[in-house]
């Protein structure tokens, strides 16, 4: 069972979503505005395993909230529910700290299982770098840890949320040749249709941030001309 909290205005959908996900065994907080989630989470520290994030809401949105959690440090699990009609939405849910997306409207089976997939992949995520099979990768006196999804670097320690996790694992899984914006999008994001991949490259500037001494010339990160990204261990 996990405890997941629903951020969503509409009474009709938010009861349908807690109908739902406590008939698959979990107990369903919810929220009608963003406000009380922040104060859910940064100020009373209540534990929750997902949080389900409308973007829509009345005071401040789902986006203003996904960012001020990240930034506070909290890295919850985050589903955000974003407007069909809005493509532009998916890619500024994710640079402001979501780990998937669902637009509206939505089919609720489609959106349990979404939350199921989630909560496993954040279990496998930590699982599967406990086991040996996925050990931390060290290069330039720098830890990514798949496990507590951290790096390190000169004694300091940065949170990554999923979606960098990800994203930097899959440049390291394919390091020394280059990656395009669009295999990204399909292998890291899901995502097949027709979309901005600009929102990779904010991921890119972030993740530079952490890695690079200096993020204006990378060493490790690379920026492919008309391909895509590299990344390099150690450069030669
Ligand atoms: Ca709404």
């Amino acid at each position: 069972m996990s405890r997941i909290l629903v951020v969503e205005d509409e009474n009709h959908i938010a009861q349908g979503l807690r109908f739902n996900l406590e008939a698959e065994g979990h107990s369903v907080i919810l929220a009608e505005r963003g406000e009380e989630a922040l104060l859910r989470l940064l100020e009373e520290h209540q534990e929750f395993d997902l949080l389900v994030l409308d973007v829509m809401l009345p005071g401040k949105d789902g986006f203003t909230v996904a960012h001020e959690l990240r930034q506070a440090g909290q890295f919850i699990p985050l589903l955000m529910l974003t407007a069909r009609s809005r493509p532009e939405d998916v890619l500024k849910g994710f640079s402001s700290g979501a780990d998937d997306y669902l637009p509206k409207p939505f089919n609720l089976d489609i959106l349990v299982a979404r939350i199921s997939s989630l909560l496993r992949r954040t279990k496998w995520t930590q699982a599967e770098s406990s086991s040996s099979a996925e050990e931390n990768f060290r290069f330039d006196g720098i830890t990514v840890d798949f496990q507590k999804l951290e790096l390190r670097k000169n004694g300091q320690v940065f949170q990554l949320t999923l979606m960098e996790l990800d994203l930097l694992r899959y440049l390291i899984q394919n390091r020394g040749r280059p990656v395009s914006r669009k295999e990204i999008l399909e292998k890291v994001w899901n995502l097949k249709e027709e979309t901005d991949t600009r929102a990779i490259d904010n991921f890119i500037v972030r993740l530079r941030r952490y890695i690079e001494q200096d993020p204006a010339k990378p060493k490790h990160l690379l920026t492919v001309r008309g391909l895509g990204y590299q990344f390099v261990a150690e450069p030669g």
